[in-house]
Parts: structure tokens; C-alpha cells; sequence
């Protein structure tokens, strides 16, 4: 599949549930609403729709969520994509999880064939990470990351920069990181959703400021490595650890945009930053076949818009796209 600016769309990030046992702070209101779970796709179509993709030329798939392993059932969905690694027409099937039920899980995923998860830690700080997620526990978490880790999975971390919440701990998440192995993320806050008058404007922090003040202490060569994903890497020289910046906002990566991302009731959005949208679920319900469907998806790949436009200032508080980053799954 070929987008209008000659981007080859490899890559599928799927919203099993937009529930979740965290309330981050940045991420979701306390008082969520979520959705009946009648508008939700089966797990069974949602399998359908992935493997259109992957028959389209899909390369990696990304659950996430909300929570992914929250979702009921949600392994018989995972053992069954896995079938398209076996196949070879998938190369990649990996999970962006906040850790609470990996520990649970993290076997039966390596059993399947996911290699690599992505973990949210914000802090290692235990109040702290009450605090951000509202209802998480950092200990059960952490048991999660060692299960993925003894089971052979390979753990990201992923971090949140917020302004004056955790940029005193980069540091030691950086040493943290580079002791076990884990290769470590940092994203800018995107304005996704309401969480508060004025909330995002407190919140942000830029990556290119914490990229100076990180190379006053450590040691940062460039590198190609890629994942697929829109981090830039670099080598922690001091620690042989690779970090990550994740940049929508100082530095928009989406001339390289290989991705679209569908939710769990079969919408699809092209792009993050957007509101263009494409239903899928429609198409799905509408015949047992699927040429309906491979046709809304060409359609859809044909309006991906050539990027977002990301604002966070005095002037520009509110949000960008209406819809929380638990719709989309980031
Ligand atoms: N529950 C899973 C988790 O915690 O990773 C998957 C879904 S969560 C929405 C995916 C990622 O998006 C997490 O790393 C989270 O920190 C990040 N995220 C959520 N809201 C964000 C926002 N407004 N800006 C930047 N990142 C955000």
C-alpha cells in the first residue's frame, strides 16, 4: 500500500479495548467513559482485519490499547495472529503494555512469538508512579517487566516526558535501563484529548531540552538503529544503553510515516495528529468476503494526510484531536 506521498504503509497499530487499569494523567480523564462493549469488534473480526492488512502488505502489527492485556481473551487473538509469523507474512507482532498483567501473560506471548514488548514506566519512584497513573502499582509492574525479561522478551521502556514530574530522573532511568538491558524511550506529550484546563502547557517538556541536558552528563553517538517506529536513537556510551526520542512535537517525523492505526470498533485514522477517519467495521459486518474491505482500505490509505501539526504554547493549550491517546493507543 502506497499513501499519496510515496510512503509504503508497513505497519498496523491496533486499539484491542479503549479501556485500561491506569487513569495516566496525561493520557485519560479520572472519569472516563468507555465504550459499550457492543460497539467493540470480536476478537474474531478483529482478526479479519488484521490479516487484510497483513495481505495488503502489513510487515509488523502493534496491540495496544487502552490496556491490551485487559481485553478479555485477548491471547486467543494474539496466538491466532501469530499464525502470520509462522507463515512468514508477518514480521513483527509486539504489544505496547503499561506491565500490570505481564506477569500473568508474559510466557504464553514469547510462546506466540512476540519478541519484543514495550513497557510504560514514567518513574521509578513508587508514589510517583501512583501518582501519574492514578491507580498503578510500580512494584506489580516491575514484576511484569522481570517475568517478560525471564521469559526471553526483549523490554522497551517507555517514558512520558513531563515538566517538573519526572526530568529529575532521567538520569537513574537511564542507569536503570543500561544495568537490565532495556532499551529506553522518551516521548513528548502530545495534545490528544482534554486532561485539564491548562494541563498540557504544564506538562510539556521539550526532548530537544532534555537531549542537552542529558549530553552534559552522558556520552550520546548517533546510531541508525530503527525499529519500524518514529524514535531517533542514540548510544549511551557510558552504559552501552540505546535511548530513544520520540519528537511529534520538536521535531515531526512524518515524511516516514509507515503506520496507521485502527481502533477496537473498526475505525480507522491514517494519521495520529488527525481527525480523517475510515470504517472498517462496516465493511467487515457488511460480507463474509473481503473485498469490500480491502477496498475501504485502499480508500483510506489513499487520504493518508501527509502529517500532524502539533502545537503546545501559551497560545495553543488545548487539544489537537478530540479523542484521548487510549482511542488510538499511541
Ligand atoms: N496501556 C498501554 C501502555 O500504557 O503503554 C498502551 C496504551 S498507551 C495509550 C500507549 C503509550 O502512549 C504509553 O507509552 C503512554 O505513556 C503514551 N501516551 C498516552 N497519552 C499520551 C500523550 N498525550 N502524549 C504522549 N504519549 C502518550
Amino acid at each position: 500500500m502506497i499513501d499519496p506521498f510515496g510512503r509504503s504503509i508497513t505497519y498496523l497499530r491496533v486499539s484491542v479495548t479503549d479501556r485500561c487499569d491506569f487513569r495516566c494523567v496525561y493520557c485519560m480523564s479520572e472519569d472516563m467513559t468507555f465504550l459499550p462493549k457492543a460497539e467493540l469488534l470480536t476478537l474474531e473480526e478483529m482478526d479479519r482485519l488484521c490479516s487484510a492488512f497483513v495481505r495488503l502488505g502489513v510487515r509488523k502489527l502493534r496491540l495496544t490499547g487502552g490496556e491490551p492485556l485487559v481485553r478479555k481473551n485477548v491471547m486467543s487473538l494474539i496466538r491466532g495472529l501469530s499464525r502470520h509469523l509462522k507463515s512468514g507474512a508477518l514480521d513483527e507482532l509486539t504489544l505496547t503494555t503499561n506491565g500490570s498483567q505481564l506477569a500473568k501473560y508474559a510466557s504464553e506471548l514469547a510462546d506466540c512469538g512476540v519478541k519484543r514488548v514495550n513497557v510504560s514506566v514514567d518513574t521509578l519512584e513508587p508514589a510517583k508512579f501512583t501518582k501519574i497513573t492514578r491507580w498503578g502499582k510500580l512494584d506489580k509492574v516491575m514484576d511484569g517487566i522481570a517475568a517478560a525479561k525471564a521469559a526471553g522478551l526483549q523490554v522497551k521502556i517507555n517514558a512520558v516526558a513531563l515538566k517538573s514530574v519526572n526530568d529529575g530522573e532521567f538520569d537513574s532511568m537511564i542507569e536503570w535501563c543500561g544495568r537490565e538491558g532495556h532499551d529506553l524511550t522518551f516521548i513528548e506529550v502530545m495534545p490528544m484529548g482534554e486532561v485539564g484546563e491548562g494541563a498540557r502547557l504544564d506538562q510539556y517538556l521539550p526532548l530537544s531540552v532534555v537531549r542537552a541536558n542529558l549530553a552534559k552528563k552522558w556520552t550520546l553517538d548517533e546510531i541508525d538503529y530503527r525499529t519500524g517506529g518514529p524514535a531517533r536513537y542514540v548510544r549511551v556510551r557510558e552504559t552501552g544503553g540505546r535511548v530513544g526520542f520520540i519528537t511529534p512535537l520538536t521535531h515531526n517525523f512524518c515524511e516516514s510515516c509507515n503506520r496507521v492505526r485502527l481502533t477496537c470498533t473498526g475505525m480507522l485514522y491514517m494519521c495520529l495528529g488527525q481527525n480523517d477517519d475510515a470504517d472498517l467495521r462496516s465493511p467487515v459486518r457488511a460480507s463474509e468476503g473481503d473485498e469490500l474491505l480491502e477496498a475501504a482500505i485502499q480508500e483510506a490509505i489513499g487520504r493518508k494526510p501527509k502529517g500532524h501539526d502539533f502545537i503546545i504554547d501559551r497560545r495553543h493549550t488545548g487539544a489537537a484531536v478530540p479523542r484521548h491517546m487510549s482511542v488510538t493507543g499511541g
